[in-house]
């Protein structure tokens, strides 16, 4: 069985004032909430291939990670969930003869087998992304293939059920790691609103000719209602700089929402940026909230 979600997410008014007197409006998609141990986007986009994965008599998931992706501890819920096994190729042949971090931990708690390999070696496997392994179904790093896509865009449909005007005036945001989730989201949008995704790495460019194959990859064909911004990465994957932090903080407090720092952070502190450049006014802003804060430790 597959790991049960709890949908449709909800979805939440956040009464912000810089918002009201642009003649706009800010929402949360709760994403986050979706599942406890499979969150967000990654059960999204994990609940296709999981199908594909059993009907096909998988005896295994293997997939790629580094030493803290959630992708990978992701993989390993699920299959624990369904009683397959898994095996997660981590970046890193150093990391072998180390102490396990917390999320490697996890995953080899969840019965995740765990292989180290050099740095060059993992670019070639992850990058290709087709290894075969007898009985096991893989998945690319960071999870993102065409089935995926198809997952992600439940999101947008469930959006389209719970605002009936849904219109030229929505747009919905999301940050952007491989691309999976922005591709997802424009492609399950109807008409008329369009797709904002933020991206948490420097990859201008690089980025968009990945969602634009994923689009091809899960729909045979392009979408045009969807944009990326680049200018709200804060140096870099993971970087998170002081007026990230401050914005991240004061946002947690005062909306009672636990922000995550890699990605979703990201989102919130570009929908304000581009709200106080003017670029959103009257616009309806659904930022979806894509997984949440890292346990500590
Ligand atoms: C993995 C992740 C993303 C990135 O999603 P992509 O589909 O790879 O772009 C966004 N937000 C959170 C919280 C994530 O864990």
């Amino acid at each position: 069985m597959l790991p049960a979600a709890a949908l449709p997410t909800p979805l939440t008014p956040v009464d912000d004032p810089e918002f009201a007197a642009a003649g706009a409006e800010l929402w949360l998609k709760r994403d986050d909430l979706a599942h406890p141990s499979v969150p967000g986007n990654k059960w999204r986009k994990l609940a296709p291939n999981l199908e594909r994965a059993v009907a096909d008599g998988a005896r295994g998931l293997l997939t790629y990670g580094g030493a803290y992706s959630t992708h990978v501890r992701a993989v390993a819920a699920a299959a624990r969930g369904l009683g397959l096994a898994s095996t997660g190729v981590i970046r890193g042949a150093e990391l072998a003869g180390q102490p396990r971090n917390w999320s490697l931990a996890r995953a080899e708690r969840d019965g995740m087998v765990l292989e180290f390999v050099e740095r060059s070696a993992y670019r070639a496997l992850a990058g290709g992304g087709q290894e075969r392994r007898a009985g096991y179904y893989v998945l690319p790093e960071g999870g993102s293939n065409g089935l995926a896509v198809r997952g992600a865009a439940v999101t947008a449909a469930e959006l389209a059920g719970a605002l009936p005007d849904f219109g030229p005036r929505d747009v919905v945001c999301c940050p952007v790691g491989t691309g999976g989730t922005l591709a997802g989201i424009a492609a399950g949008l109807p008409t008329g609103p369009r797709a904002l995704g933020v991206a948490v790495l420097r990859g201008e460019g690089y980025l968009e000719a990945e969602v634009t194959a994923l689009h091809r990859a899960g729909y045979g064909r392009e979408f045009p209602n969807w944009q990326l911004v680049h200018g709200w990465h804060g140096g870099g994957y993971g970087r998170v700089p002081p007026e990230l932090e401050r914005f991240a903080s004061w946002f947690g407090t005062a909306y009672g929402v636990p922000v995550e720092r890699r990605y979703v952070a990201k989102a919130l502190w570009a929908v304000y940026g581009l709200l106080r450049a003017g670029e959103l006014r009257g616009c309806r802003v659904t930022v979806v909230v894509t997984g949440l804060p890292d346990p500590v430790g």
